[in-house]
């Protein structure tokens, strides 16, 4: 069998541009996709833009209970009919940013999962770290120089704000590419699947987030400067003392635990 061979989706709708709608449409990403997720018993997962269903059918195949949450209320009805014979699924008819992923949790840790729109994938990314406490994982597709960027070391080119907010919350982990042909309409770029798990939040080690977001951002705000440069409205010579940082480095230089270090000294 052809490994790329293209999935039928189970309905067709024109697609939204200002929603980020390109639909997965090749059945050897869609099944890397599910088995990656993999999931298992009693799991709880939540599916952000299921769309026409290209990730969300086989997954309740595998798995009979799943909740959507999808902007597009065209999109529900269809989706509602083809999901039936399948299993159990709920859908949340709302924007995304605005499901409060504690409440939808209730008490049980939640799986997310998702081809996310593009155009507000940083947003979703910041909006799930609020609720970090209550995710198990997530697996996203992204746009691959966004996972390169979410999952890139100290040196790199692309490492900045993002990597250093991700990483000190999540464990970041690029899993594959995956090419534009894969997509109905096709994405003008690559894209990427990751799988971040969050930390426990008793070992991140943050003080205060608040802080720590302040200084990252401040730090990369101005990267080819000096960190004394970059940061001096922000860390005093005592607090890079303390922290153990040299002044003299740039924010590309440092470790994800020397800006905790530089948030937390006081
Ligand atoms: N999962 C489908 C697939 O892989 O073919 C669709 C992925 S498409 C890239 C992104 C999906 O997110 C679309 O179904 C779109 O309607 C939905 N979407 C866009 N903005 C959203 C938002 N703010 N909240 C929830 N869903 C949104």
């Amino acid at each position: 069998m052809n490994p790329h061979s293209p999935a039928a989706p189970a309905f067709t709708a024109p697609a939204k541009k200002q929603l980020g709608q390109h639909f997965l449409a090749d059945r050897h990403y869609i099944d890397k996709i599910v088995m990656a997720v993999n999931p298992k018993g009693d799991d709880r997962l939540v599916e952000i833009g299921p769309g026409q269903g290209a990730i969300t059918l086989p997954l309740l195949r595998q798995h009979p209970r799943l909740t959507v949450i999808e902007f597009d209320r065209d999109l529900i009805e269809p989706l509602t009919a083809a999901a039936a014979p399948l299993g159990e699924l709920t859908i949340v008819p709302r924007d995304v940013l605005r499901v409060d992923f504690t409440e939808l949790a209730a008490g049980e840790p939640i799986r997310l999962v998702g081809n996310l729109p593009y155009n507000i994938s940083s947003p979703i990314l910041f909006h799930a770290l609020e609720h970090a406490a209550v995710i198990t994982d997530m697996h996203f597709m992204l746009q691959k120089e966004v996972v390169d960027r979410m999952a890139a070391g100290p040196g790199s080119k692309v490492y900045g704000r993002l990597s250093v907010m991700l990483q000190a919350y999540c464990q970041v982990i690029s899993l594959f590419v995956v090419p534009p042909g894969a997509f109905r309409p096709p994405p003008k770029v690559d894209s990427a699947v990751v799988r971040m798990i969050p930390r426990d939040p008793a070992t991140v080690g943050i003080d205060d987030p608040r802080r720590f977001a302040d200084v990252v951002r401040a730090a990369f705000g101005q990267r080819r400067k000096t960190l004394r440069n970059a940061l001096n409205t922000v860390v005093s010579a005592e607090q890079f003392a303390a922290a153990g940082v040299r002044p003299d480095a740039r924010a590309e230089q440092l470790e994800v635990a020397e800006f905790i270090a530089l948030a937390n000294a006081s």
